[in-house]
């Protein structure tokens, strides 16, 4: 038993490191600078230096010193071998990558080398994985319901791509993006890696996507993003002359390709051949920034919890990879009415087949992973449980292709799925037979094959078997033998079988030195054995390793038939996959009241009593049994494409203003909708932006913040574009805060001309509608009840009443007094022409007259550059949004 290996004389002797162990230590730790360094040592994975102090911190543990090192103390720390698992999953989180170094020799080898050649028997060691946060694929270190992505950033003279691969898949993607798309991509992967070329960490146009990604940020040396390099590995790794068969790759897609795999490679150690062709990920999805996702809550709320957010309230999935593809499919919402239509078929299917839904979803309950653990055997790293989460998940599929093939024609998502599920029944059959129904966590603990499956193996468990008996047998002869009733023939790891007597019966054992063979006495025994029963040992261990080494072998030959399937057995996954996210859409649909949307190429947004679905089903848990949440329209057609909403704090804007984006969100992943009708023109673009958020974690300033998102906005919005601004300007005095609120409609209606809901508390605003001929004017309904007001969240069409700003401030339970002098203050601003002056005005930039546009530049620069964000006087960056504005006229 390897495990059986004492702390090795080798150590560290206690006066001086200088060993031939710290050399070694030394050398392997040189060339594993960015990693904790996992030092194997018989029993123990040990740490040294620097990373004892990082780790034993990280883990709690405790920190020891060990002999000595240029005079100073060592400082050590270890962890068990034999369970690693849970102190490696912790630094992983904690973003610390890990290499394990393993002995890659028997102490006897080496000592027996040593001998040969008469040097000091040390063990060879070597690196055989680096643990990153983004390639882990063991099940304690992932999450079952998301997927764990590596991602790659990589640039070709002006062309940028960002690859991604989940390592538990296995399936690389790339994907062309534009430095301002950049931070929406990373934002929806939400890679655990980030690895990308020095060069760009310094360009001053991506600092802003990466900053957010600071802590998940791998950079890497410039040399390995040359895309000629990554041709040549692509090539190598798939067996292909050329990459024309993976579509039309761009430089920049072949370098981050390249260099994700090579980093996969270096870390993994392994052979990658089984890796899935990558996707070339196109631009068929809706293009959605960190920010919006952020202040939409997809997958996570704005406090970074999982719970609470879209994601969590729409998932009715039963196994992982549904799960993993539910987020996917939220995350990244199709542009294609065709595509989207497909979907959106086959889960209305669903919707109607309700006896075949609950079949199907009783069965992919009891549907292990089988995606993972196809992943976890190609990578060498499965053990004998994974077979049978292939087995229990092909059965599965079997059976769910045939609930399907038993329901009628099929919209074309789910033929296509039921046909992907393929026909495993011989492999099924096979692993059926070879299992046994007790399964080991590891191949080496042996005892995972059936009886039956290989009658070589079965003979030696009969021997192994027989041989037990007759010792069992020996017990009573030799306490017959021996006039000793209480002897006993036990069993221990380090000395075998042995006979145990108490020391007060050893002397009659001992008499009989003709069979009695004395081997060791201790305090409360004393212990013998036999030439029989040593002979008896011997058979067994001799039938153990010979039935573990028949074992070993019939496992590999079960791997290798699995990789040897791999491409069909992945597009199983995959239909059960999508087959899970299919009937939970529809579970959800039926159980929610969702309705199914209609999505065309038109510019159409009408939806007919919507609903917010995350506020909606918190008030069904709330107890309201769901009939507090009121339902409300929103059309965007054209000519009314852009809505202005007014009404106090509390009335439900945010709300509305949200769910209108949700709804549109949902609709394109291809699901229903929380409303009673949806007609909805594809949207390319969302943004959504919420006034005076504190983004202070990102050290702008808040104003900042949102003037620069709201540059962004009016730089990209197309007709296509739905933005949600609730707010904006709200994080600054009020008179500048106006002049930019209104700047930004002008914008959007006149230049921009895309759907959008503007939430504001500037009633001021509303006098654009003279203007403004798309800019629709609406309220929520509010009903004033013996002085006091009660918010009906039901939006109206119309302007709200300014004064109920302080009937709220009375109700938060502001001093009657300053309510009062509040009252005052407002009556006074509203007979002020001055403020009327300066509301109606467009801001005026710090120069005057009509600027030249290098002007405008150089003043743009000036402000950005010169000043600090935070040093910029709200004045300062009106001028800069003024100024951004004029230079997207283009005049
Ligand atoms: P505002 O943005 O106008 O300040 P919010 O949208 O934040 O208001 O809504 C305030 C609260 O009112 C929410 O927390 C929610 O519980 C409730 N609410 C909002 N809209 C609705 C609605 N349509 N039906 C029922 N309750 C609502
Ligand atoms: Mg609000």
């Amino acid at each position: 038993m390897p495990h059986a290996q004492k702390l090795l004389p080798d150590l560290l002797p206690a006066e001086d490191a200088a060993t031939p162990l710290m050399a070694q230590y030394k050398a392997v730790k040189a060339q594993h600078q960015n990693c904790l360094l996992f030092f194997r040592l018989g029993d123990f994975y040990e740490m040294f230096f620097d990373d004892a102090v990082t780790a034993a911190k990280a883990l709690d543990i405790a920190l020891t010193r060990r002999g000595q090192h240029q005079g100073q103390d060592v400082p050590m720390c270890g962890v068990p071998a034999h369970s690693y698992e849970g102190y490696l999953a912790k630094l992983i989180r904690q973003g610390f990558r890990v290499a394990i170094c393993e002995q890659t020799e028997a102490p006897e080898d080496a000592k027996k080398r040593a001998k040969k050649d008469g040097g000091k028997s040390i063990v060879s060691r070597e690196v055989v994985r680096i643990v990153t946060p983004g390639t882990v694929t063991e099940e304690t270190l992932l999450d079952a319901q998301a997927a764990n992505y590596l991602a790659c950033v990589a640039g070709v003279g002006d062309d940028l791509a960002v690859a991604w691969l989940d390592l538990a898949a296995g399936k690389p993607a790339v994907q062309t993006v534009s430095a301002s798309e950049l931070g929406g991509v990373l934002a929806r992967l939400d890679a655990a890696e980030i690895l990308l070329p020095q060069r760009l960490i310094e360009k001053p146009e991506l600092f802003e996507a990466l900053a957010a990604w600071k802590a998940r940020l791998a950079p890497q040396p410039n040399g390995r993003f040359d895309s000629g390099n990554a041709e040549r590995r692509l090539q190598t790794l798939y067996s292909v002359g050329t990459l024309a068969s993976f579509g039309d790759l761009t430089r920049a897609e072949i370098a981050a390709l390249g260099a994700l795999l090579e980093y996969v490679e270096l870390t993994q150690k392994k052979d990658l051949k089984h890796l899935a062709r990558p996707e070339r990920w196109r631009a068929a999805h809706v293009a959605i920034d960190a920010a919006t996702r952020r202040n939409l809550e997809l997958t996570r709320t704005l406090s970074g919890e999982r719970n609470g957010s879209v994601l969590s309230v729409i998932d009715r999935t039963l196994t992982g990879a549904g799960a993993r593809l539910l987020a996917a499919r939220l995350v990244a919402p199709l542009t294609d009415a065709n595509a989207i239509e497909q979907r959106l078929e086959a889960v209305d299917f669903m919707t109607r087949a309700s006896a075949l839904r609950c079949a199907i979803r009783a069965k992919l309950k009891q549907t292990p992973d089988l995606e993972r653990a196809l992943a976890r055997l190609a990578l060498g790293r499965g053990g004998p449980r994974d077979l049978a989460a292939i087995r229990d998940a092909l059965m599965q599929a079997e059976a769910i292709r045939s609930a399907l093939f038993g329901s009628g024609v099929l919209p074309d998502e789910l033929a296509e799925a039921s046909a992907a599920l393929g026909e495993h029944n011989a492999l099924i059959d096979r692993l059926q037979r070879a299992l046994a129904v007790d399964l080991p966590l590891l191949v080496r603990d042996g005892n995972f094959i059936a009886r039956g499956y290989a009658p070589p193996l079965d003979e030696l468990v009969l021997l192994r078997d027989d041989s037990r008996r007759l010792i069992a047998g020996l017990q009573q002869k030799y306490a017959d033998q021996s006039q000793t009733p209480a002897l006993k023939i036990k069993h221990n790891q380090v000395i075998g079988y042995y006979i145990e007597v108490t020391p007060l019966h050893a002397d009659k054992l001992l008499a009989k030195k003709d069979l009695f063979i004395h081997r060791q006495t201790l305090a409360g025994a004393a212990r013998f054995t036999t030439v029989e029963l040593s002979e008896l040992a011997r058979k067994i261990s001799e039938a153990a390793d010979k039935a573990l080494a028949i074992e070993l072998q019939l496992f590999d030959d079960l791997v290798a038939e699995i990789v040897q399937r791999l491409p069909e057995l992945r597009q199983t996954a995959s239909a059960l996959a999508v087959i899970d996210v299919t009937a939970a859409l529809a579970e959800l649909a039926v159980e929610q009241h969702y309705a199914r949307p209609v999505v065309d190429a038109s510019l159409a947004f009408t939806i007919k009593a919507g609903r917010h679905p995350v506020v909606e089903q918190a008030q069904w848990r709330g107890g309201s049994g769901g009939a507090g949440f009121i339902a409300n329209d929103c059309d965007l057609a054209p000519e009314q494409r852009l809505w202005l909403l007014t009404g106090p704090n509390m009335a439900g804007k945010s709300t509305f203003l949200r769910q209108n984006a949700l709804i549109v969100l949902l609709a394109q992943m291809g699901g229903f909708v929380p409303a009673a009708s949806a007609h909805i023109g594809v949207v390319d673009r969302l943004f959504s932006r919420v006034g005076a958020s504190d983004d202070l974690a990102r050290g702008h300033s808040t104003f900042m913040v949102e003037m620069v998102e709201t540059a962004a906005i009016l730089h990209q919005a197309g007709t296509r574009a739905l933005v949600i601004l609730d707010e904006i300007g709200r994080g600054t005095a009020t008179y500048d805060g106006l002049s930019i609120a209104w700047a930004v409609i002008e914008h959007l209606h006149n230049a921009n001309r895309c759907r959008a809901l503007f939430a504001t508390h500037y009633h001021e605003l509303t006098s654009l509608t003279a203007s403004l001929p798309s800019l629709s004017c609406h309220t929520m309904r509010i009903k004033e009840w013996q002085h006091e007001i009660i918010f009906l969240h039901e939006v109206i069409a119309g302007v709200a009443d300014r004064s109920y700003g302080i009937h709220v401030a009375k109700m938060a339970g502001l001093p009657s007094p300053v309510v009062a002098r509040a009252e005052q203050v407002l009556a006074t601003l509203e007979s002020d022409p001055a403020r009327q002056k300066s509301a109606g005005d467009m801001p005026l930039p710090s120069l005057s007259g009509q600027p030249s546009m290098p002007m405008v530049k150089a003043e743009l620069d000036r402000l950005l550059t010169e000043l600090k964000p935070d040093e910029l006087s709200p004045r300062e960056a009106l001028d800069a949004l003024y100024l951004i504005k004029k230079l997207s006229d283009g005049d």
